[in-house]
């Protein structure tokens, strides 16, 4: 049967593909492809973890007290019946062998299988015992994450994973994904990105946006609906997914993919072309990077720098191991020298709120601990609140501008006081490298405006700072008070609100007019519908997605920055986020 299911848009074409359901494991569990040869290896390190918990169990059941209860003993045999159940391992093996999933992803895999059927289930004890599944599941994923499991996955997801996996597309389907666990799909296969969780600017979203292929979040029950394997078309535009479409819709959707594919293929002849408006104004466009091997493809699509870095997902998916100063050196510098002497600005971790270094997410931390993340220890907080840590990054930054140009951005700052522990930080790594005999280079350093406070005393933070960015993600969050995670709000998190548009009028003004550089970097940097509003404020500077570079580039290409600099009073003075909307859309239709 065919169904629809509705969520949020947050990256644009139309994906059509084979469903692949990704639990949401209390263990982290890595999803990468097997070649054909290694499928038996994998089928091997499920058999011996599978050994090594029965022997734990039986153990676990010798070593009982005389006077345990004995639900005890027979919870224990419950495990170890299920653990023979061919239903569990043994076919967990078909996903290895067939789908050339690695053992915890096909393990996983086979899970949710099993936790359908148990969800299906007339008989309420029956149905119960879906929780010893998943407790027999999760003593498997611990037994095969322990030691060499780990060492085993980074290799494994280093490879391309395109070269292992079968015919058909695949789309990935999930409940809630952590940012780090969307960076795991980095190099995927997967051709699109349904989460049942997050909101538009959500970092999952954003790491979505950044593989530049359809995806939709906040679809709530989407992990529920499908099935493994189910047919699904993901509409990036419209933010609405068909599983199990009828030919006629499948059609239509394949038509209007190969339509998309036309008109991508023809922005992207815009690669190198100058962005300059009718009027002659030169504009930068710069690129939004995760990690340094993103540095090449930011290049490619044109950008002229890299405007935001975001270096906490070098500091993600390693089990607490945190990089050094050393291997942050060398991965900034990658990114410095693939940008060939164009900046690159890299942000301080920006850890916290929905970016977790741990496995708790932010769901949980909201739904299980009452906790909003998002106003608490979160980014330059963090980094103050571990100096050491935050003079080993400082270092490392400035080691690497030794070789290019490179621009250190904090994020959060609201305080005069955390400006000048900034400064102090930045003295002292500077003290150190002396010290050491290490070199490094001039570096401009920035601050992130995010959060209404600095906004509104951007005067004073340029008495500091050489350059400011604003991320509109954060700012817009802390604007309305609307917590960008969370799909049960999105609704209310408007760019378009009055007083947010006022703010970045604001900022950009005031900075434009002390001479001093200023970009917008957070999604609004990317989303055409406000290319031309931006630039009537004075900004010059913009950084998004490398993917969205080209339909930003045509945008100010047709831009006259002196019509659109004429209604905006007009658009500041809009009692509502529609007049205002309605107002640029008047003023672009009369072009
Ligand atoms: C922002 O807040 O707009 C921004 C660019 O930073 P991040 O999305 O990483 O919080
Ligand atoms: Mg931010």
């Amino acid at each position: 049967m065919s169904i629809q299911i509705f969520g949020m848009p947050v990256s644009r074409g139309v994906a059509i593909g084979r469903a692949v359901l990704v639990a949401s494991s209390r263990v982290d569990v890595a999803h990468y492809f097997v070649s054909a040869e290694q499928a038996e290896q994998e089928c091997a390190r499920l058999d011996s973890a599978h050994l090594a918990v029965t022997q734990e169990i039986d153990s676990l059941k010798r070593e009982l007290p005389s006077d345990a209860p004995h639900e005890l003993a027979a919870v224990l045999d419950v495990h170890l019946m299920l653990l023979h159940d061919v239903h569990l391992v043994e076919a967990a093996k078909t996903w290895i062998v067939d789908r050339h999933y690695n053992a915890e992803w096909a393990l996983s895999a086979q899970l949710e299988v099993l936790a359908r059927q148990f969800d299906e289930m007339e008989d309420v004890y029956l149905r119960e015992r879906k929780a010893d599944v998943e407790q027999v599941v999760e003593r498997l994923l611990r037994e095969m994450t322990d030691s060499a499991g780990l060492a085993a996955q980074r290799a494994a997801m280093a490879r391309p994973a395109r070269d292992f996996a079968g015919e058909d597309p695949l789309v990935l389907v999930a409940g809630d994904l952590a940012p780090s666990d969307m960076m795991q799909f980095k190099r995927s296969v997967f051709t699109g990105f349904v989460t049942d969780v997050g909101g538009r600017t959500s970092h999952t979203a954003i790491v979505a946006r950044s593989l530049d292929i359809p995806a939709v979040v906040g679809a709530r029950e989407a992990s529920r609906l499908v099935r493994q394997d189910d047919w699904v078309v993901i509409d990036g535009d419209a933010g609405v997914i068909v599983v199990n479409p009828s030919p006629i819709v499948l059609e239509e959707y394949r038509f209007r993919q190969r339509q998309s594919e036309l008109e991508r293929a023809r922005l992207d002849r815009l690669r190198h072309t100058p962005a300059i408006t009718l009027d002659g104004q030169p504009v930068e466009l710069q690129a939004n990077i995760e990690l340094p091997g993103d540095g090449a493809g930011a290049l490619e699509a044109g950008a002229v720098g890299v405007g935001l870095f975001r270096s906490e997902f070098l500091f993600m998916n390693r089990n607490g191991d945190l990089p050094g100063e050393d291997e942050q050196f060398e991965a900034y510098r990658e990114a410095v020298l693939a940008l060939r002497g164009l900046p690159v600005t890299i942000r301080t971790v920006d850890v916290g709120a929905d970016k977790r270094l741990d496995r708790m997410s932010a769901q949980e931390l909201r739904h299980e601990h009452g906790l909003n993340p998002a106003l608490g220890l979160r980014a330059i907080r963090w980094s103050l609140a571990e100096p050491g840590m935050f003079r080993q990054q400082l270092r490392a930054i400035l080691r690497a501008s030794a070789y290019g140009r490179v621009r250190i951005l904090f994020p959060m700052v609201a305080h005069l006081g955390e400006i000048r522990l900034i400064f102090e930080a930045l003295a002292r790594a500077r003290q150190a490298l002396d010290e050491a005999g290490k070199a490094y280079g001039q570096v401009e350093v920035g601050a992130m405006i995010e959060i209404p406070a600095a906004a509104i005393i951007i005067d004073r933070f340029l008495e500091h700072f050489d350059f400011v960015s604003i991320g509109t993600n954060d700012l817009i969050q802390y604007t309305l008070a609307i917590d960008r995670a969370d799909e049960t709000v999105a609704h209310l998190y408007d760019p378009w609100h009055p007083a947010v548009l006022r703010l970045l009028n604001h900022t950009i003004s005031v900075a434009v007019r002390a001479h001093r550089s200023v970009s917008v970097c957070g999604e609004m940097a990317g989303d055409p519908a406000f290319t031309e509003l931006l630039l009537a404020m004075g900004l010059r500077c913009f950084s998004m997605h490398p993917a969205r570079i080209p339909a930003i580039k045509q945008r100010v290409l047709r831009a006259d920055t002196r019509a659109l600099a004429d209604c905006l009073p007009e658009v500041l003075g809009a009692p509502n986020p529609e007049q205002a909307m309605a107002q640029v859309a008047s003023v672009l239709q009369a072009r």
